[in-house]
């Protein structure tokens, strides 16, 4: 993926300020297919600064919306994170925000928990439905929000959801009534850190197209305008979820996912040794790796 979606809607494009720590001077950090990666002068995060119009990104996402996406196997990936999920909850129920193809949601079920999805594709809400009998809502997290939906869930999860969104703050604002006191989220995002660091390596060494933003099956997506808004790492992820009333308790490399991209997943396989290493070496106080897996818990 990563085609920029069109000169139509640049002048339509919104400056905002951070979206982790509402403060608005950044510092430009990388151009690339028409939009600019600003870094926040206060917290770090590296964020799209002018934002896409929400019509853009919404052509970006049709353009998308191709069914064969669906049936690309995350096995490993969805078991490892139910793992960690059963640690903090052994039953109850779960909703999966972005399902998807209802695959993690299905793992979810054989454990036991009652299931239900939000997707904004329809492919893949049909998908989910048809092959796995998951009960889904089509659509947004604001548009379920708007159903007027009362339900509540123990289990809220957002697997490489949260870098996609305009406003994560408001959308987590919109979940925390959905999930009951004592309830879970949880989130997995690319690592920005990692990415940053092997882009700059890159760079140093003179390497054109260091972060790999004209590559079609690039490596990295830790940087990926403009499907990825933000790009966070550990710190600035915690500071977002404490800032909407969650705890962190738990935060670590999340779980690979692999793709029929032979490569990549050789070079994922490699930098996730390397970053096991750093965490063991470490005593256990550093988390940086392709994405990061946290688990907050609502008071
Ligand atoms: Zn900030």
């Amino acid at each position: 993926m990563g085609s920029p979606a069109g000169e139509m809607s640049m002048t339509d494009r919104e400056t905002v300020a951070c979206p982790v720590c509402t403060t608005s001077p950044c510092t430009p950090y990388l151009n690339a297919r028409s939009y600019c990666i600003v870094r926040c002068d206060s917290c770090g995060l590296r964020y799209v600064n002018p934002q896409p119009s929400l019509q853009e990104l919404e052509q970006l996402y049709a353009d998308f919306d191709q069914g064969n996406q669906w049936r690309i196997g995350e096995e490993p990936f969805n078991r490892k994170v139910r793992n960690v999920i059963l640690r903090y909850k052994q039953t109850g129920s779960a909703m999966d925000v972005g399902s998807g193809s209802g695959n993690f949601l299905r793992c979810l079920r054989q454990a036991g928990f009652e299931v239900f999805g939000v997707e904004p594709s329809l492919s893949g809400s049909a998908y989910a439905r048809s092959e796995h009998g998951v009960e889904t809502f089509h659509g947004t997290v604001e548009g379920f929000a708007a159903s007027g939906t009362t339900r509540e869930f123990d289990v809220v999860s957002l697997l490489n959801v949260l870098e996609h969104l305009k406003d994560p703050a408001a959308i987590l604002s919109l979940l925390r009534p959905r999930i009951r006191s004592g309830g879970i989220l949880v989130i997995v995002v690319p690592d920005a850190r990692l990415h940053a660091l092997v882009g700059e390596t890159r760079k140093r060494f003179g390497f054109g197209d260091p972060f790999w933003m004209e590559t079609p099956r690039k490596p990295l997506v830790g940087f990926d305008p403009p499907l990825h808004l933000c790009s966070f790492e550990p710190k600035t992820l915690s500071k977002l979820i404490s800032r909407c009333g969650f705890e962190p308790v738990y935060l670590r490399n999340a779980p690979l996912i692999f793709n029929d991209d032979h490569w990549k997943n050789v070079a994922k396989r490699v930098l996730h040794v390397g970053t096991e290493c750093i965490y063991w070496l470490a005593f256990r106080h550093v988390v940086v790796g392709y994405s990061t897996l946290l688990v907050a818990r609502k008071p």
